[in-house]
């Protein structure tokens, strides 16, 4: 059974304030449901939901490594945590490896099928892109999902425990049910439209017709089945298996409702695509930022790249002997230039050149650095840099407007007995996916193709997000390892489309710039400039002293009632973790240590 929160909102505050006083979590409060914060030793968890977090640690005390536990978590999220997690879906495994002292990650992204090509999102009848949403809710934008193949791969590097006993938590919960929260509840009435498209997925999510009520036993036996097939048969199930079937027949046949009232267009995945499905082995980005190592995910995925161009850009400056506003100031101006040269020369490494070093090289951040004036935010979208050289200040590159992406997906951190480190952000995309629930299966299907551009963005210049067969969609999910002195010091991570960068770079600016502790650093009002005109802020930001000063620089806000939901461990002395999750975002999340510290 699910207990979401433990009291109210002003008790987890108080916990909060106290651990953050005391530097450790009250004693006894560690195992009484859900809470965002735990400090002690031998193993640690940070995800969106109790369960998915009591998986985890389960494993840990019976001696699983933090890639064991992980499977866990994450096979639970898909049960507990659907229109984020789940076999439907992809995602980027970023692991620290105690005995070999290296980061190291695993490319879970999902793949084009090989009859996309660039013009897949032109409407045949109009010529034109499709609309956003219409592609959004379609078979055309599931891609081939990674995510158990991640698990796979992550087990056979990290791994000590068999695929099939790490699913049963998961298969419990699934069996069981979980108590259907607010968090959730509000996630099914936001899709209830479309998923009310698809007979398999208004049965899953609206049984008899409506949006269930909070407190309704949520329980999906054809996922728990799911589950054994695969844990009985391995992950053949799946890539070369009835599960794969099913899967490729829900995405090129949806189960439309009688009484639909879309005309989605028509999927691509064939079953040779599922089969095809490799992950990769990529090593991660490096940055050293003030004496720290920050390793993130390399393209598919932008994160890595983006996060470690703004903090290279920071760099050049004295942010910490600032005061707050000039410090925020530069933290959106570093940004707002990392996304342009995001959005020019980011794509997936092996169909575009993507040039990382450049982009990652202290020589390029001076050039960058150069650009932003202590006086007044740039207007964007101001244009990207040329990191091929001339080091010239001002650049004159074509500017060109961000698309808007989609916000959600989910990140959660593990940590093991013997100093394993995993951070791993993983989704179907948008909110709920596609919205087609494969039939008999329990799950949702992504949509993370919608993360292509539809068509060239770059004026006369390529655009590097171009759909192409095989490839890998543009991804912005950044999980993070920082180590100081060879040794882990945080690991951090976020959900939110385009958002999830910068609340990354928040996050660490926080930390080690300005002085908070990890749970403040969290916990903190977010802003995200994306090299957009008006920068998406939480109104806890834009209410701040702080938040007039910057208007003063030319800043403009628009308000958002809350981005990303961050989870973070920070590796203290002997052994000392402290595992970090939201207090209040997504109505809290979920932290838990293996062996809680007592004052
Ligand atoms: N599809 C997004 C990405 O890969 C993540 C999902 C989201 O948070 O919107 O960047």
């Amino acid at each position: 059974m699910r207990t979401r929160r433990i009291g109210s909102a002003l008790s987890v505050g108080v916990l909060l304030a106290a651990a953050l006083t005391a530097g450790v979590a009250p004693a006894g409060a560690e195992t009484t449901g859900e809470r965002p914060l735990a400090v002690g030793r031998d193993g640690a968890v940070v995800s969106d939901t109790l369960e998915s977090t009591e998986a985890g640690i389960a494993v840990l005390r019976r001696g699983g490594t933090a890639a064991d536990a992980a499977v866990a978590v994450a096979a639970t999220l898909g049960v507990t945590d659907p229109f984020v997690a789940g076999l439907g879906g992809g995602g980027f495994f970023v692991h620290y490896d105690a005995r070999t002292r290296k980061v190291s990650t695993i490319d879970g992204r999902e793949t084009n099928p090989m009859a996309g090509d660039e013009t897949m999102f032109i409407d045949p009848a109009t010529g034109q892109p499709y609309p956003f949403d219409r592609a959004v809710t379609s078979g055309l934008s599931v891609g081939v999902p990674g995510m158990l193949a991640t698990w796979e791969r992550a087990l056979q590097r990290w791994g000590t425990r068999d695929l099939g006993e790490l699913l049963r938590p998961a298969i419990r919960v699934a069996e069981d049910g979980f108590l259907l929260d607010d968090a959730v509840r509000r996630q099914i009435v936001s899709n209830a439209e479309r998923l009310a498209q698809f007979t398999s997925s208004a049965e899953l999510f609206l049984p008899g017709g409506a949006v269930p009520e909070v407190g309704t036993l949520m329980r999906n036996p054809d996922l728990a089945d799911t589950y054994r097939e695969i844990a009985a048969r391995g992950t053949d199930a799946f890539y070369s298996g009835p599960i794969g079937r099913d899967m490729v027949d829900a995405v090129r046949t949806p189960p439309l409702a009688p009484d639909a009232t879309i005309d989605p267009p028509a999927g691509l995945m064939t079953e040779a695509d599922v089969e095809a499905y490799r992950t990769i082995d990529r090593a991660p980005t490096h940055v050293r930022y003030r004496g720290y190592d920050v390793y993130g995910m390399a393209p598919a995925s932008s994160g890595g790249i983006t996060v470690g161009e703004a903090l290279n850009i920071l760099e050049r400056f004295d942010i910490s002997g600032m005061d707050r506003a000039q410090a925020l100031h530069h933290y959106l101006e570093a940004s707002r230039l990392a996304f342009a040269d995001r959005n020019r020369y980011i794509g997936d490494a092996d169909f575009v050149d993507v040039p990382q070093r450049q982009l990652l090289s202290d020589r390029y951040a001076r050039q960058r650095a150069c650009e932003i004036d202590p006086a007044a935010a740039g207007v964007s979208p101001v244009a990207p840099g040329n990191p091929f050289g001339g080091g010239a200040c001002k650049q004159t590159g074509t500017a060109t407007p961000s698309k808007p992406e989609g916000t959600h997906t989910n990140h959660f951190v593990v940590s093991d007995r013997w100093g394993n480190v995993v951070s791993y952000t993983n989704t179907i995309e948008q909110l709920g996916g596609s919205g087609i629930v494969v039939p008999g299966r329990g799950f949702l299907l992504n949509n993370e193709l919608t993360d292509f551009n539809f068509a060239p963005t770059q004026g006369d210049a390529p655009d590097p997000n171009l759909p192409a067969p095989g490839k890998r969609p543009r991804s912005s999910m950044s999980p993070t390892i920082v180590l100081h002195h060879g040794k882990p010091f945080l690991a951090v991570g976020s959900p939110g489309g385009s958002t999830i960068i910068t609340t990354v770079l928040q996050i660490l600016v926080n930390r080690i710039d300005l002085g908070m502790s990890l749970p403040e650093a969290i916990a903190a009002p977010r802003a995200t400039q994306r090299n957009t005109p008006t920068t998406l802020a939480e109104s806890g930001f834009i209410n701040a002293p702080t938040g007039a000063r910057l208007a003063a620089l030319g800043h403009t806000f628009t308000t958002s009632t809350g981005i990303g939901i961050a989870a973070g461990l920070e590796f203290g002395p002997r052994g000392l973790v402290t595992a970090v999750g939201e207090p209040t975002r997504h109505g809290g999340t979920s932290a838990a240590v293996v062996r809680p510290a007592r004052r």
